[in-house]
């Protein structure tokens, strides 16, 4: 990091005491992996990029809509139009404001098959994600792997976050061996509040700015849920691993899981393909589908229409089916467009 940067662009950080040059130079070595980029990983990954983390690792399996703009801060109207992908979107705009710092997008749905390429070489990971079945995935290893990560969500006018610090506190899977009640609302079913958003992500990035200047003992050590409209706020001690805890006993299933070859997504109506990697040529399908509906394609989607469907498909063949929850609907789609 060179003067410029200490007395100028992060100058107002550096004032600040428990961080000063010393923890400005930590966080331009640091290496960050934000794991969703919807509202919270935008948040997070906007806040970390202003503070000057050095590398992001933006993952990210979606594409941006304008139902996003709402509360998904690194996206705009040209971005939903084009259907980017909201990695690539979030390294485009990050890019506007810190061309200082590191960014990586990875277009890619976070699994098991592919966890170790997508968050090794990161000193901390953040929860963007929208789902539990990812969170266990994550959880796993960093318990594993003794990485830390930073538990966050948010849904209607509710917040809630956790520090685990694997071997030093709490798990995810000690406070919640399952999915806890609660988890079938959706954003999709119960709306967001985007201050709700930006509440976690605030709280969830002071911590990581804590972890990545070394100042582990200001960390909270409890599971803080907060509702902005209630202004309901409660804490619950997470100091220690639980005994009996399966991820602290070294039980580590969602790191050995299967795979998971269709997901529907979160409520909308839209069903996740990704059986296996099958590059795709988009001019090529391109002018294949072209008698069969309306496509359109960039460097980064193919997008096809065939009412009531519409298909999204990615460089490594993945796609999302919207128009359906079917999944034996989305898979015959996609057998007889893309292939089987
Ligand atoms: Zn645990």
């Amino acid at each position: 990091m060179d003067a410029l940067d200490i007395n100028g662009r992060y100058s107002r950080q550096v004032l600040f005491q428990a961080i000063g040059a010393e923890g400005q130079n930590k966080l331009a070595q640091a290496r960050v992996a934000v794991a969703g980029c919807g509202a919270t990983g935008s948040a997070v990954a906007s806040l970390l990029a202003r503070s000057g983390v050095g590398a992001l690792r933006i993952i990210d399996r979606d594409y941006v809509e304008t139902s996003n703009l709402q509360r998904q801060s690194l996206f705009d109207e040209e971005d939903a139009r084009e259907s980017l992908p909201k990695a690539i979107a979030a390294a485009r705009q990050i890019a506007r404001f810190n061309s200082r710092i590191a960014v990586e997008p990875q277009v890619a749905d976070l699994i098991p098959a592919n966890v170790y390429s997508l968050l090794g070489g990161c000193d901390l990971v953040l929860d963007g994600t929208d789902n539990f079945e990812t969170r266990y995935l994550i959880n796993d290893y960093a318990v594993k792997n003794s990485v830390a990560w930073i538990y966050a969500a948010a849904v209607a006018s509710y917040a809630v976050t956790m520090n685990i610090l694997p071997g030093e506190t709490a798990c995810l899977a000690c406070i919640f061996p399952e999915p806890p009640r609660g988890t079938v609302e959706t954003c999709e079913t119960a709306g967001i509040l985007n201050s709700a958003v930006n509440l976690v992500a605030a709280l969830a990035a002071t911590e990581a700015l804590k972890f990545l200047v070394g100042a582990r003992a200001k960390m909270r050590r409890t599971l803080l849920s907060w509702d902005v409209w209630t202004n309901e706020r409660a804490e619950l001690a997470a100091l220690h691993p639980r005994s009996g805890c399966r991820a602290c006993s070294g039980d580590f299933v969602h790191l050995a899981g299967a795979g998971r070859p269709h997901i529907t997504l979160c409520g909308r109506n839209s069903v996740q393909i990704h059986e296996r990697e099958r590059p795709v040529d988009f001019a090529e399908l391109s002018a294949r589908l072209q008698p069969h509906g309306k496509v359109r394609h960039n460097e980064f989607v193919l997008k096809f229409w065939r009412e009531p469907y519409e298909m999204t498909l990615f460089p490594d063949g993945r796609a999302i089916i919207k128009g359906t929850t079917d999944t034996a609907v989305a898979r015959s789609l996609y057998a007889r467009f893309v292939g089987s």
